[in-house]
């Protein structure tokens, strides 16, 4: 376990490697050599950085840390390929993130926070509240950790695990930057998607960042009474506000946004609520992604039945709203956020 005073440098861009003290008198060039043994090869410890002299390897586990999560269970979908990962934190905190296959890559889906303080009703990240935000090298991390248990490419990540990413906005920002830098592993900035509950004033901040990520907003809700129903932060930020945001972000990034809408069978799921989420979706030029809410033991709600699910759809685009319903990758094994963290907790897990 990695000392309080060591340094994370797995969170560190070469130039601020260079700045360590313990790189003091060592060329440039070794900075830019860790950053690769750290991000382009992804090792696990300074001794297998073996173009580094010994004295500075020795020298650097005295003072510094690699953060690379530990795996401590897989479930594997029996049907599509997904591998829901639960992974150990340097400080024994627990994560959840998921490998999922798709025709056009495999994504990997990571956390930003571990547990969540937003509080939606649906969501089981959120239940036992915030216990810390995730450095960004965790979040990379996340997905090394992946890529080495599967062997394979991963060419899309989704920050949409645990955690609300913009409530930790610092490192979210520092993540994106470190997973696609050149010099590491290089991803491609158009292939993240980062999902929000929905703040405001960090989203307007986002759009300025000039990265050309993909935003996507959980809505879940057609209006204000309904939404607060469900999402506090509703409570905060208005549907009009957040509309707002989103077409500030599509206006400076150029980037469609999307909305995210669980479809929870009472609450948010008939003809008339489709009709006013069309006007909400035509107005932020978005389009949807329906996912059937999945249950979860704590809130009791459940998803609508397949004809309803596909009479919304239908619904929205009649309305020209382009809407997908969402392949509900990892349904057997506890695919929703947080609910594999929890049974494990809880000490309800079962295999
Ligand atoms: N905090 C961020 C990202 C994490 S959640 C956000 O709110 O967007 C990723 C998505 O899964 C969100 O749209 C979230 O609302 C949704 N979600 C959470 N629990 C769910 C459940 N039980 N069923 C369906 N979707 C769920």
């Amino acid at each position: 376990m990695a000392g309080m005073s060591e340094t994370d440098i797995s969170s560190l861009f070469p130039e601020e490697i260079a700045a360590l003290p313990v790189m003091e008198g060592q060329g440039a060039f070794r900075s830019k050599q860790i950053f690769e043994w750290l991000h382009a090869h992804r090792v696990g410890s300074f001794e297998e950085m073996t173009n580094l002299p010994a004295a500075l390897r020795g020298k650097l586990a005295e003072s510094a840390y690699i953060s690379l999560p530990e795996k401590v269970r897989v479930q594997e979908s029996a049907t599509d390929g997904t591998r829901k990962y639960l992974l150990k934190m340097h400080d024994g905190e627990l994560v959840e993130s998921v490998f999922m296959k798709y025709k056009h890559g495999n994504t990997v889906c990571i956390s930003s926070q571990v547990g969540c303080r937003m509080g939606c009703k649906f969501c089981a990240s959120t239940v036992d509240g915030l216990s810390r935000s995730l450095a960004a090298s965790e979040m990379t991390g996340q997905i090394y950790t992946i890529l080495k248990d599967t062997g394979e490419r991963v060419s899309g990540i989704v920050v949409m695990g645990m955690g609300e990413p913009m409530d930790n906005y610092d490192n979210l920002i520092r993540f994106i930057r470190l997973i696609s830098d050149e010099r590491g592993y290089g991803l491609s900035r158009r292939s993240i998607t980062v999902s929000t509950c929905g703040l405001v004033p960090e989203i307007k901040r986002f759009a300025e960042e000039g990265l050309p990520v993909t935003l996507a907003i959980s809505l879940h809700a057609p209006n204000d009474e309904k939404r607060r129903l469900i999402m506090p932060i509703a409570n905060r930020y208005s549907i009009a506000e957040l509309m707002d945001a989103c077409r500030f972000y599509f206006d400076k990034t150029g980037r469609r946004v999307t909305f995210e809408y669980s479809l929870i069978s009472g609450q948010n799921d008939t003809d008339a609520d489709a009709e006013e989420l069309s006007v909400l979706a035509g107005s932020a030029g978005a389009h949807i992604n329906l996912i059937p809410v999945n249950p979860v033991r704590e809130n009791g709600m459940s998803a609508p039945d397949k004809d309803r699910v596909i009479g919304f759809q239908k619904k929205l685009e009649k309305n020209r709203i382009n809407a997908t319903i969402r392949r509900e990758l990892g349904r057997d094994i506890d695919g929703a956020c947080g609910q594999l963290r929890r049974r494990t907790l809880t000490g309800d897990f079962v295999c």
